[in-house]
């Protein structure tokens, strides 16, 4: 039977407990998910595509149907190189969907045969976001619980510079 794969692009800067849990609920679903770090020079971030993917990397350790990678350029080309039609999406509150909505509509315009396919994560990440996670650093706050040990490490490193 043909692996359904998954890929989940995102800019994850950091990656937080609430792309972890989206990323828990797919891999559950399909046989493989692809986390991947969009690669977006114009944008700035707080860590650069190396250090999110080897977060990331970490963060998913263990897990044997999830891989990371990450990838530059449209999104509908990288899903046909990784020979898919199924993109993965959180979806928190209401202010997401106008936004992802959009993004989904112009991908299937791009190719048709793509589907996103959304997932919410529990209730105490939908208030989650990785720019929440970047302020609260930035203020020398404390983001144990929102992210794992690997990005905690990765701030405090960033900090003591
Ligand atoms: P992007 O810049 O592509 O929005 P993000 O890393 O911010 O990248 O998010 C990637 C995806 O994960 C998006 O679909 C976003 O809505 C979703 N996401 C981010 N944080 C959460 C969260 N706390 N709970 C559920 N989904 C989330």
């Amino acid at each position: 039977m043909k692996k359904r794969i998954a890929v989940y692009p995102g800019s994850f800067d950091p990656v937080t407990f609430g792309h972890l849990d989206i990323i828990g609920r797919a891999a559950k679903i399909f046989d493989h998910v692809i986390v991947s770090v969009f690669v977006h020079s114009g944008k700035k971030h707080l860590f650069s595509v190396e250090e999110r993917v080897e977060m990331l990397r970490r963060a998913l350790k263990g897990r044997k149907n999830v891989s990371v990678d990450c990838f530059e350029g449209l999104l509908v080309d990288y899903v046909k190189k990784k020979k898919t039609d199924v993109v993965i999406r959180g979806l928190r509150a209401i202010s997401d969907l106008e936004y992802e909505f959009q993004i989904a509509a112009v991908n299937r315009t791009l190719y048709r045969h793509i589907e996103t396919v959304f997932f919410m994560p529990r209730v105490r990440y939908s208030y989650l976001s990785s720019s929440v996670v970047r302020d609260i650093a930035h203020f020398k706050g404390d983001v144990s619980k929102l992210v794992p040990p690997c990005v905690v490490k990765a701030i405090k490193a960033g900090r003591d510079k």
